[in-house]
């Protein structure tokens, strides 16, 4: 999860091509990257679905889903962030902690999601890598674990100081990173590495008593138990480990795959998921074990060109089998799933079956929308509802050619099935359709995924704020946003104001940032 143009995308690149799934690096300015199968993302550079991927290292298997991280598509994140065990967040090196990575780590705060970081582009001019872990400190409030130092800055950079190991790694870019040596420390590091490998123990040796009692009499913790107080930490939210590299020059992403499995938690980590039965609200626990019945929570909808829509779903606890009958207790139906994908960086694999922890694609399921609980019949269970806000624009569309009236229509209640942050509804006076979304760019997509999915060509009409809440008191809020549409790149400074209004209490929410919906995390007080 990151800031857009962090470098998410092309470090998963790098992931699924060193995990031996993907064997062509896709650039992402070229348009080829494996994650972002959607033609328009390619073409506009960044990606908007959260595609699930699996990859395997070391023995294990990792699920990636790709956050997107523009402002517009923060339900997205949301979405994904509900359903993970783990994150890495990435940052620029340059630019550090951005007013989206801020955004998206409160996301993550409030589902408890244990994180990493990873300070990319560590070879781009003015990279600095120790600002960017006080930012982690000065901006997210974190407490951050500093397990590498980066050898050699901008175009110098050629590898990292392991403060666990205390050796040098530097990657060798004939091989296109793949491969590295494993050395001693440069001379001029040691000083700086002995420095903050010192930081590093006394940050983690608190977490155990007997280990603390042990350094407090001179015996420095081994590496595996450093690596083991790292994991508690990490899986406890209380420390947060820091990595660095350059995902686009090849260095640092096989020990960013080490770091996933040494300290992000496995599904056997995280607390039983907890939900409700379905006439009583009463709460209802399972464990994350092969031996419950069957639970897990639809996350994402999406059509595959060639499967048609798949259903993307974390399984919490049991077994499902392909064509099984399960129960969706928010629907309150029962659905036949047929095929169950695993989707791979360059092929989709069917599986007859998928366990707890699992991330696996349904095709065949007809009335499941997202956030809705799948389930054992038998043993029914409505785990947590996702919520989702309210569009916060809007606007007036019509088919260019009056007769698409009809499949227009049709095109966009799919669309609104795929994606829960957007509606469709019509004008009760002028009987115009109208839909509403995230954000300007968030309906722009959908008017061209409309063109090209449905061949529908659509008129648009000028956006309106759609989004009003009731609120308490005045508030005054000066707030950085960063304007996303047109890919500016340009910061606006905007104050705004909210006012009591006459004679009802109630609070009329303007919002006058041109090119853009405040989003609402920017504002204190309003939940
Ligand atoms: P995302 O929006 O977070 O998915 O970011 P992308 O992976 O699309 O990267 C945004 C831009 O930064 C692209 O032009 C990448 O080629 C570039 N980029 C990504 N990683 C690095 C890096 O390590 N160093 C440099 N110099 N550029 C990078």
């Amino acid at each position: 999860m990151a800031h857009i143009d962090a470098g998410k995308t092309t470090t998963t690149e790098r992931i699924l091509y060193y995990t031996g799934r993907s064997y062509k690096i896709g650039e992402v300015h070229e348009g080829t990257a494996t994650m972002d199968w959607m033609e328009q993302e390619q073409e506009r550079g960044i990606t908007i679905t959260s595609a699930a991927t699996t990859c395997f290292w070391r023995d294990h298997r990792i699920n990636i889903i790709d956050t997107p991280g523009h402002v517009d598509f923060t339900i997205e994140v949301e979405r994904s962030l509900r359903v993970l065990d783990g994150a890495c967040t990435v940052f620029d090196g340059v630019a550090g902690v951005e007013p989206q990575s801020e955004t998206v780590w409160r996301q993550a705060d409030k589902y408890g999601v244990p994180r990493m970081c990873f300070v990319n582009k560590m070879d781009r001019v003015g990279a600095d890598f120790y600002r960017c872990v006080q930012m982690i400190i000065d901006r997210l409030g974190a407490n951050p674990v500093v397990l590498q130092l980066p050898i050699g800055i901008e175009s110098d950079f050629v590898g990292v100081v392991d403060l666990v190991r205390m050796k040098s790694v530097v990657w060798k870019d004939e091989s296109l990173g793949a491969e590295f040596v494993v050395g001693d420390i440069p001379a001029d590091m040691k000083a700086k590495a002995e420095e903050y490998r010192h930081k590093l123990i006394e940050s983690v040796v608190e977490l155990d008593e007997a280990v603390l009692e042990a350094y407090l009499d001179g015996k420095v913790p081994d590496e595996a138990t450093i690596k083991r107080l790292v994991r508690k930490g990490t899986i406890a939210s209380t420390h947060i480990p820091v990595i660095c590299g350059s995902a686009f020059k090849n260095k640092g992403v096989q020990l960013l795959l080490d770091a996933v499995v040494d300290f992000l938690p496995a599904p056997t980590d995280v607390p039983d998921v907890v939900g409700v039965k379905p006439d009583s609200d009463e709460p209802l626990s399972r464990k994350s074990s092969d031996d419950e019945p069957f639970s897990g929570l639809a996350f994402k909808i999406m059509t595959d060109p060639f499967v048609g829509s798949l259903t993307f779903v974390r399984i919490y606890s049991g077994v499902l089998a392909a064509g099984q009958q399960v129960l969706n207790t928010v629907k309150g139906d029962k659905e036949r799933c047929g095929r169950m994908l695993q989707m791979h960086a360059n092929h989709r694999e069917d599986i007859k079956e998928a366990r707890a922890g699992d991330i696996v694609a349904l095709a065949g399921l007809k009335g499941t929308t997202t956030g809705d609980t799948l389930c054992d019949p038998a043993n029914p269970i409505v785990l947590e509802r996702m919520e989702f806000p309210e569009p916060v624009i809007e606007v007036a569309v019509e088919p260019k050619t009056k007769g698409d009236q009809e499949k227009m229509g049709m095109a966009l209640n799919r669309l609104a099935q795929e994606d829960p942050s957007f509606r469709v509804s019509s004008d009760a006076e002028s009987g115009q359709t109208i839909i509403k979304g995230m954000g300007e760019l968030h309906l722009e997509i959908i008017v061209d995924r409309m063109k090209r999915e449905f061949k529908v060509e659509a008129n648009v009409g000028a956006p309106q704020v759609a989004y009003r809440e009731t609120i308490s008191k005045t508030i005054e809020q000066d707030y950085t946003h960063k304007k996303q549409t047109g890919g500016s790149g340009q910061f606006a400074r905007v104050k705004i104001r909210f006012e009591p209004l006459p004679p009802g209490g109630g609070f009329e929410f303007e919002n006058d940032v041109v090119g853009g919906a405040v989003p609402r995390e920017f504002v204190p007080g309003v939940e």
